[in-house]
């Protein structure tokens, strides 16, 4: 390694030495409410498991048929050998779900849109992205050869100038990209607007719905129901790795030639193995319940309505909304110190919640992101409330 080695600890030890070192907990259960970890029990707040379907008792039954129908892997991309029957199902179930011509899986939805824009914009167009976008969109987007325009958060004047700028570069196509829920602060995007704009503008509006699929909207059909624009965003990407069963893999929905064109240009696609069979059939059966069942809806907005009004009695500063990404705001200077104490103390009591800080959110906006799921109990949610009363007792 000729000293790299050294060069390398000594930036993980700055890393460290600036209170930025990420540490995994290890696990020792399926994810659940409630999971076993190497330190002791934990009520778990800190999954993307909104649905409560990651350990189903009907997916893993799916799963574990498919192992034995269609075996454990595909060994090839989609292109080669790699496309069973039920993959293409599966693309026109998310299709059909989120209201599109068609589908196209990827390996996550981290490629997907590692895909999207390389194939879709050349060095003649524009994409204007929202500033709190994902990262695998501002990689996508690097990817990709067009102009970029960046606007503030859900800012829509701005918005409206990055489309004027853009079209006076003489765009020829112009993508607008936002996230449909925001991870960090359980906001929506303005889609209602951001198609206005589109339409004015003759832009094109895509959405990442990955923290929205499966429960945002009445029926759970992603931030563009929930805005009532169901018809009016031309392209979406989402996971499978969150509310639709938590397994793995991504998506690309829209019209019938971006999916065409995606087969044909997409490296991700083109150069990554297919998703397996067990995790296809699993969360096609994961969309099934989402599609065909109100009922882990309405208990996730229960709990998350619950969980809202009790912190609010006790006295903490929420960010409004109705989303299960529940933020715990510590303001000011000393927000982040505190965060993280009271987060530490509530795991000594078996509640599992994350504190962010900056850089991942701006400075003096500390928070820990409460995430509330179909599979906690209302005792679960009480449980959580009492620990984060009690943890502030003893922090301070
Ligand atoms: C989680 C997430 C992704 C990544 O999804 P994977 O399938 O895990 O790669 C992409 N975009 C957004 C907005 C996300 O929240």
């Amino acid at each position: 390694m000729y000293g790299v080695k050294d060069q390398l600890r000594a930036e993980l030890d700055q890393i460290e030495a600036d209170g930025l070192t990420k540490k995994e907990r290890l696990i020792t259960t399926p994810q659940a409410a409630h999971i076993g970890t190497t330190q002791g029990e934990a009520l778990n707040f800190c999954a993307n498991n909104y649905l409560g379907l990651a350990n189903h008792p009907d997916i893993v039954a799916a799963a574990r048929e498919a192992l034995d129908e269609w075996g454990f892997g595909m060994a090839s991309v989609r292109f080669i050998c790699g496309t069973q029957t039920q993959h293409r199902d599966l693309e026109k179930a998310i299709a059909d779900y989120v209201g599109t011509e068609d589908a196209i899986l990827f390996p996550s939805c981290f490629d997907a849109n590692g895909a999207i824009f390389e194939v879709l914009l050349t060095a003649e167009d524009a994409v204007i992205s929202d500033a709190l976008n994902h990262a695998s969109i501002i990689d996508g987007v690097r990817l990709s050869k067009a102009q970029r325009f960046r606007y503030a958060n859900r800012d829509m004047a701005e918005l409206r100038s990055r489309l004027e700028e853009a079209r006076e570069a003489g765009a020829r196509r112009t993508l607008i990209v936002t996230d449909g829920a925001f991870s960090m602060d359980g906001y929506l995007a303005p889609l209602e607007e951001i198609c206005d704009l589109a339409e004015e503008f003759g832009a094109l509006v895509m959405v990442d719905d990955s923290h929205a699929t499966g429960f945002v909207g009445e029926g759970g059909r992603g931030s563009h129901e929930a805005c009532g624009v169901m018809d009016r965003v031309d392209i979406l990407t989402g996971t499978l790795g969150k509310a639709l069963g938590g397994g793995s893999g991504g998506y690309v929905a829209g019209p019938v030639e971006v999916v065409e064109l995606l087969k044909q240009r997409g490296r991700p696609y083109l150069f990554s193995n297919a998703v397996a069979p067990a995790v296809v059939a699993g969360s096609m059966k994961a969309l099934e319940i989402a599609r065909d069942s109100d009922e882990p809806r309405q208990v996730l907005r229960r709990n998350a309505e619950l969980f809202r009004s009790l912190m609010d009695e006790a006295g903490f500063e929420l960010l409004p909304g109705e989303h299960a990404i529940v933020p715990v705001m510590f303001p000011g200077d000393d927000g982040a110190r505190k965060a993280a104490e009271i987060a530490d103390a509530m795991l000594a009591k078996g509640v599992y919640v994350i504190a962010f800080s900056f850089p991942v959110v701006p400075r003096g906006q500390a928070r820990i992101r409460v995430q509330l799921s179909a599979a906690h109990s209302e005792d679960d949610v009480r449980a959580c409330v009492d620990a984060f009363v009690a943890a502030r007792d003893e922090v301070g």
